[in-house]
C-alpha cells in the first residue's frame, strides 16, 4: 500500500501518540528513543525520515525554561546545602528530558512525513 491509501493522520496525534505518521497505529519506537526500522502495521521504512538532533536542542531549550526557575526558587527560596541541589536536578532533568524527547522526536519524524511524504512514499 502506498501513503495515499490511507487517511491523512494529523502530526501532532501521530507525535503525541508516538505512532507510524502514515497509518496512526503501529509504534514509531522499538525502544525507549530508538526509532523502529519501519512500521508494524503498515510496513512504513522510517529510515528516511531521521529527525537527526532537531529534538534534542527543542526538548534542551523548553527544559530550561521550565526547571531553571525551581532551581532559582529552591536556592532563593530554602538555600539548601549544594548536594541537596545535586541530588535533585540530575534526575528529574533526566526524567523530563525522556518524557519531553519521545513525543518531540515522533512530532518531527510525523512532520517530516508529511511534508515529504511524496518523495519517499509512493514514488511521485
Ligand atoms: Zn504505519
Amino acid at each position: 500500500m502506498t501513503g495515499d491509501e490511507y487517511a491523512p493522520v494529523p502530526p501532532l496525534k501521530a507525535g503525541l501518540g508516538c505512532r507510524c505518521p502514515r497509518c496512526g497505529r503501529g509504534r514509531l519506537y522499538s525502544g525507549l528513543l530508538t526509532v523502529a526500522p519501519k512500521c508494524s502495521e503498515c510496513g512504513l521504512d522510517y529510515s528516511p525520515h531521521d529527525s537527526g538532533d532537531g529534538p534534542a536542542v527543542f526538548v534542551m531549550f523548553i527544559l530550561c525554561a521550565l526547571v531553571i526557575p525551581f532551581v532559582f526558587w529552591l536556592e532563593l527560596a530554602l538555600t539548601p546545602p549544594y548536594w541537596v541541589h545535586v541530588v535533585i536536578w540530575p534526575p528529574v532533568v533526566l526524567i523530563l528530558a525522556i518524557v519531553l524527547l519521545r513525543p518531540a522526536k515522533a512530532l518531527l519524524v510525523a512532520l517530516h512525513y508529511k511534508n515529504l511524504r511524496h518523495k519517499y512514499d509512493g514514488g511521485n
